[in-house]
């Protein structure tokens, strides 16, 4: 007799005179003794204790597990079934199990004391896995698998979790007219109605959805999420090198789509897309968090003739220049009455004619480009307005960089 069994010789006579299956009784001691299934372990037992003169039979309908592993094949189909319809590196196996047998299991322990016991769920797990993996053909993943088929045990159903897609890159948004995101309606907030004619939303598209909706189409994906570092106004481009984002698909039944037909069956008039890679879902937080200081081009107007000399002048003189910018009216509605302290690094002015001039600037990250220029009724001081001695405002504003270091 193997020396775990005659260590746990009177325990193991008192939960097998309980009626329990050999799985059962085996899982009451599973961690004991190496190598073998609980099924095996349970017969040791039974054998062991019928040498000693112990008769504990098996009852026909198991008191603890109700029988529930003559379904264990049945559950593996299902599950393999229903993950095969997806794509995917890696998967792993879950079940539910009725709430009465896992009570049942955790008074049997705890009354005998059983300190080597075995959950059954997660014997459940493993012998479904063992049989599914035949045919699913895929590794298990334990810690970040791309698929878990959860069997409920209760009706032989599987439902998927399918992890969601995550894809990285860069955007440049061409037009003044769209959002970054969706923008539902405020006053349906999606369903449709008079104010959105009936859209569900403000807009016809976004950066968003101009991407997202290909993407979740060859995902064969349920909604796309769109995390941006940051995000421009609705009437500004953003140009240059773009603005760094993470498209978030969920339910994604393919996984590895091609990203270069995905750039191109995106890109349009309105934006385009580049540098675009899968990552992990722990970027979406680096991405939202990261600091941002921007380059801008704005064409700005003004309320009179201009001197080109003086407008060179001024937009030398807020080289490394503080400003404090008390939140702008345009904004008031939606964020706490504040004054900030930013650096304007460097202007640049050009095109300068009659009543009108370009300017290129480099700005801390939230810096109100545009209340900068027109001073916002003393909100924002000093303006560019203020040492140019003349209203002025902003007409157009592009954005062309986002400082970003990846790490
Ligand atoms: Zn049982
Ligand atoms: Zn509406």
């Amino acid at each position: 007799m193997e020396q775990w069994i005659s260590d746990n010789l009177d325990k193991a006579a008192e939960i097998a005179r309980l009626g329990l299956c050999d799985r059962c009784l085996g899982r009451m001691f599973g961690k004991l003794g190496e190598c073998m299934t609980n099924d095996v372990r349970g017969r040791m037992i039974r054998e062991a204790l019928a040498e000693n003169g112990i008769e504990a039979p098996a009852e026909e309908f198991c008191p603890l597990c109700e029988n529930v592993f003559d379904m264990v094949g049945r559950f593996a189909e299902a599950a393999a079934e229903k993950v095969n319809e997806v794509e995917s590196d890696n998967f792993l196996i879950g079940t539910k199990v009725e709430p009465e047998i896992t009570k049942r299991e955790k008074d049997i322990v705890a009354e005998h004391g059983l300190e080597n016991a075995e959950g059954i769920k997660s014997e459940l797990n493993r012998e479904i896995g063992k049989i599914a993996i035949l045919s699913i053909r895929r590794p298990v993943e334990f810690k970040n698998p791309q698929v878990v088929a959860c069997v409920d045990t209760r009706f032989a159903e599987v439902e998927l979790d399918i992890a969601p897609l995550f894809i990285a890159g860069r955007y440049n948004k061409f037009s003044r007219e769209i959002p970054q995101t969706i923008w539902p309606c405020r006053v349906c907030h999606g369903k449709g109605c008079d104010h959105c004619h009936g859209k569900g939303k403000m807009y016809p598209t976004s950066v968003q959805e101009i991407i997202g909706d290909v993407a979740v189409g060859m995902c064969g994906g349920k909604e796309h999420f769109f995390h941006g570092m940051g995000r421009e106004d609705i009437d500004a481009r953003m140009l240059g090198d773009g603005r760094p984002f993470v498209l978030e698909i969920s339910d994604p039944k393919v996984r590895n789509i091609d990203l270069e037909e995905l750039r191109r069956r995106s890109d349009n008039d309105l934006a385009a897309f580049r540098d675009l890679h899968f990552v992990k879902r722990e970027a979406v937080e680096r991405y939202k968090g990261a600091a941002s200081d921007k380059v801008y081009h704005v064409h700005v107007i003004a309320d009179g003739k201009v001197n080109k000399e003086r407008v060179i002048e001024v937009a030398l003189s807020f080289k490394n220049a503080n400003i404090d910018q008390r939140t702008p009216r345009r904004v008031e509605h939606r964020r706490a009455d504040l004054v900030r302290r930013r650096r304007i690094h460097w202007v640049k002015a050009d095109a300068i004619g009659e009543d009108s001039f370009d300017l290129e600037l480099e700005t801390d990250s939230g810096t109100y480009v545009k209340e900068f220029v027109s001073g916002d009724d003393g909100r924002s001081v000093p303006s560019f307005s203020e040492r140019l001695g003349m209203p002025c405002k902003v007409e157009t504003l592009d954005v062309l960089a986002i400082d970003y270091h990846e790490g």
